[in-house]
């Protein structure tokens, strides 16, 4: 058993046994380190490339315009880099996006801070106030005084709110965006212990039959929707791996053509069941 590694939990039996149940997780884990390395060395990998590439693509377009004016034809040929940078924006997306979604299945944290609801919700909203007004979408944010104080990873937290803020101005063409945070009782206590978030839309809702999928990596309800705004189909798995690591809950509602209801719970103590302690021998 030597370098192996066991969840060891224990629970009383009857009178005075108490029982230790040693579990072996070392393949387990040792398969989950194997393929979090990987992912993580093929998308640093292709990063520094990509990076690249796009770099030269931008500036073979300003060249291209520099000295269009002297040759006929020039802007049919630019026309052909469109292509090869939205191509290239998608991919560098779509490895941010799996390297994010690798580092939060596998529970990374980087801080453990007291989370400032305010501040992150207007950071990300000024990044959309553009499009919000292109689109003529309204946008309604209602934060509570009296949210009960949450710990977690900002970073983590602002990546959960972002993709479903993301999505809800991305697949909403009428109407708006609403935003609620407002503290929650959880298991009939007294006091509030949790925090309810609720990002909701007027867009295209999502039929029934796919909603049981919409967590999956990779998974997209319509593919050239999707696509053309710059969706990778990793945003909500990376928002359900969030709420897990804080031992919460999601749960979505959506009509086709009436709009999206995401909910989420999150904890805000420490669960009083004990978990299990991972040990290495
Ligand atoms: P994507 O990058 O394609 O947006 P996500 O993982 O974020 O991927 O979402 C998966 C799919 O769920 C999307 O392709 C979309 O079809 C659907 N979806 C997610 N959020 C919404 C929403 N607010 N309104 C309508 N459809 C949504």
């Amino acid at each position: 058993i030597y370098g192996k590694t066991f969840n060891v939990s224990a629970f009383k039996g009857n009178d005075e046994e108490v029982f230790i149940i040693f579990d072996d997780i070392s393949l387990a884990k040792e398969l989950v380190e194997i393929k979090r390395e990987l992912v993580e060395n093929i998308s640093h990998e292709l990063k520094t490339p990509l990076s690249n590439i796009k770099g030269y693509i931008e500036t073979l377009e300003e060249e291209l315009k520099r000295i269009g004016k002297k040759f006929k034809r020039i802007d049919e040929i630019i026309i052909f880099l469109d292509p090869v940078k939205r191509n290239t924006d998608r991919l560098i997306r779509i490895i941010n996006d799996l390297l994010i979604l690798s580092e939060v299945e596998y529970g990374v944290k980087f801080e453990e801070e007291k989370i400032d609801f305010k501040k992150i919700l207007n950071g990300i909203l000024k990044m959309y106030e553009k499009t919000l007004k292109d689109k003529k979408l309204f946008c309604e944010l209602n934060i509570s005084d009296e949210l009960p104080e949450f710990y977690a990873d900002p970073y983590r937290i602002e990546q959960m709110l972002f993709n479903l803020v993301d999505n809800a101005v991305k697949y909403t063409d009428k109407g708006g965006i609403k935003i609620r945070i407002e503290p929650y009782k959880q298991h009939s206590e007294r006091k509030p212990n949790a925090i309810r978030i609720i990002v909701e839309d007027t867009g295209i809702g999502i039929p029934r039959e796919h909603i049981p999928r919409i967590f999956e990596r990779f998974y997209v309800v319509d593919k050239s929707r999707s696509r053309q705004s710059g969706g990778t189909g990793l945003g909500l798995s990376i928002v359900k791996h969030i709420v897990l690591m804080y031992n919460g809950k999601i749960n979505v509602e959506s009509k086709v053509g009436i709009g999206t209801r995401f909910e989420i719970v999150l904890p805000v103590k420490k669960q009083d069941k004990i978990k299990p302690k991972e040990i290495k021998i």
